[in-house]
């Protein structure tokens, strides 16, 4: 997708400061942190939203949250994190590329707003 924000930071057309990457999915920090630790997880390959997820993408999703477990351990997330997905208008999903947040260094609080 020309246009999408996320695909230019797969694509190195903007930059991102790395955490991990691979053939699949690409980690990197959230450029406005709500956390001491706030990291985007993605899919390389474009989908919109989760409600836009097709059966064939269960197997990357679960890859995909796998890597962010070994995130959370390697930056010694020990005490816990928080992952999120917002979907859609109603979720709060500014960036029409799926990215699971990532994060973690303080008290998390519940419920969201
Ligand atoms: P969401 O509201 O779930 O769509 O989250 C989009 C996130 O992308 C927000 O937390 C933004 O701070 C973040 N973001 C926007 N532009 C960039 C960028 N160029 N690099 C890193 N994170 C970004
Ligand atoms: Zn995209």
């Amino acid at each position: 997708m020309s246009d999408c924000l996320f695909c230019k930071i797969v694509s190195n057309e903007i930059p991102s400061k790395k955490v991990y990457e691979d053939d699949r999915i690409l980690a990197f920090y959230d450029i406005n942190p709500a956390a001491p630790v706030h990291i985007l997880v993605i899919p390389k390959e474009h989908i919109e939203s989760l409600a836009a997820l097709q059966d064939e993408h269960l197997g990357l999703i679960g890859y995909l949250h796998g890597k962010i477990r070994d995130i959370a351990r390697d930056l010694k997330l020990a005490d816990g994190y928080r992952v999120v997905n917002n979907c859609g208008k109603e979720g709060g999903q500014e960036v029409g590329h799926l990215h699971f947040h990532l994060l973690g260094g303080r008290k998390m609080l519940w419920p969201p707003g």
